[in-house]
């Protein structure tokens, strides 16, 4: 009999997802064979004890019995109405329910969003280091990643020469993630124009991330790219995952602003395809209007002395204090991206880097290549962890580095 081999499309051939790659399968084995490791490789602020808002969890808990139908593709006219809200207050200009689409996590709206724009061959600029779904879902969607410079001499921002000298005929987009996983970097209003005015010059989509809008550290505040100019698309993503500590919930939202009139064909597209998926998880849709119009319990773990600031300081303190090791301290998000500085850590492959780490300490991290960082020369990890875990996993990192040192 002849058995016929189910293989992959050759669509999946470039794309790639390392956070939940073959080190976490490695992982995944070692914990189910009893072993505790201690897991620094993924922004999952629930499973660390940062507890969602309790209105939130009322919320669910409270309309789940009535929430079991369909809703409309975009979403409900209440959640959609409190996320308008929440675009005036961030000085976004021009937006009406109509430009509301709610999903099952902004991760759907973004493939969503790169499916409905690209043909075969469009270039999408993307940061690197990134946050790998955008290069997956551009690569998914048929299109090019096309990555461009975050400089980490300058707080890891952009580089606004390199994304010049990046532009073809080609380029369709540009993708800002602020502020920023992996680096934790926050851009200012200035820098922000100058992105603004590179996709007015060009004709660009600018697609904002902007889901760690309220994980901002030392009193700073964040600037909306949309909120800067009114003749540029943009696309700007948010969700509960983060700010609200929900990502189980499964709740974000995508907003179409600026020079709406140029999209009414893509519009249309981002319309069908959010048909096509019926629509979001109802009590997650739900539960938008309490998050938004609720007490903002993310400024308390952000505050001086509160939980994240605290373990920011810590695992910042303890990484710097290992000999070749560098990192920019970041001003929001949860995450850091340090350096090895390779005249001291010789590493050739990073993958085996995190994968030898997880095996000798049991500490889990994600390879800097797997944010399309182009050199073996960094990692991310999490600063979730309680203090007595964190401080455990860097000592172990630290032991584990001792053992790469150049002699
Ligand atoms: N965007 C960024 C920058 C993220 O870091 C993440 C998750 O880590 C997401 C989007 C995914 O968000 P969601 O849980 O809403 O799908």
């Amino acid at each position: 009999m002849v058995v016929r081999e189910f293989r992959k499309s050759d669509k999946l051939a470039d794309v790639c997802y390392d956070i939940r790659g073959p080190v976490l399968d490695k992982a995944r084995q070692m914990e189910e064979e009893g072993q505790r490791i201690i897991k620094l490789n993924i922004g999952n602020l629930a499973v660390f004890g940062f507890e969602p808002p309790d209105e939130i969890v009322q919320d669910m808990i409270h309309n789940l019995p009535s929430a079991a139908g369909y809703t409309d593709s975009k979403g409900l006219f209440a959640p959609r109405k409190s996320i308008v809200h929440y675009t005036q207050e961030k000085g976004i200009a021009g937006v009406s329910i109509d430009d509301v689409f709610i999903g099952n996590g902004a991760s759907e709206l973004i493939n969503m969003s790169m499916n409905a724009l690209l043909n075969n061959g469009d270039e999408v600029l993307i940061p690197a280091p990134d946050y790998p779904l955008y290069t997956a879902s551009v690569a998914l969607s048929g299109g090019k990643p096309v990555h461009y410079i975050c400089d980490e001499q300058s707080d890891w921002y952009p580089d606004i020469a390199d994304i010049r000298s990046k532009i073809t005929p080609n380029t369709r987009a540009i993708v800002v993630i602020n502020p920023n996983n992996p680096t934790g970097a926050l851009y200012p209003r200035e820098l922000l124009e100058e992105i603004v005015q590179v996709a007015r010059e060009h004709e660009l989509i600018v697609f904002a991330d902007e889901i760690y809008d309220k994980t901002l550290y030392d009193g700073n505040t964040h600037t909306s790219i949309a909120s800067l100019a009114d003749d540029v698309l943009f696309i700007t993503f948010n969700g509960l995952s983060k700010n609200y500590r929900s990502c189980g919930y499964r709740s974000g939202w995508m907003v179409v602003s600026g020079n709406k009139r140029c999209a009414r064909d893509y519009i249309e597209g981002l319309t069908m395809l959010a048909s096509m998926r019926l629509c979001a998880n109802t009590p997650g849709q739900l539960a938008i209007q309490t998050a938004l119009g609720g007490y903002q319990s993310i400024k308390d773990l952000v505050a001086p002395q509160g939980r994240l600031t605290k373990q920011r300081d810590l695992a910042y303190d303890l990484l710097t204090q290992i000999p070749g090791v560098s990192v920019v301290k970041p001003k929001a998000a949860l995450y850091m991206f340090p350096r090895l500085d390779p005249e001291i850590y010789p590493i050739a492959d990073d993958q085996q880097f995190a994968y030898d780490l997880l095996a000798q300490e049991k500490v889990l991290i994600v390879q800097g290549t797997g944010f399309n960082w182009p050199q073996p020369d960094h990692f991310r990890l999490v600063f979730l962890p309680n203090a007595d875990d964190l401080t455990e996993a860097i000592g172990r990192i630290a032991r584990f580095l001792e053992t790469l040192r150049k002699r």
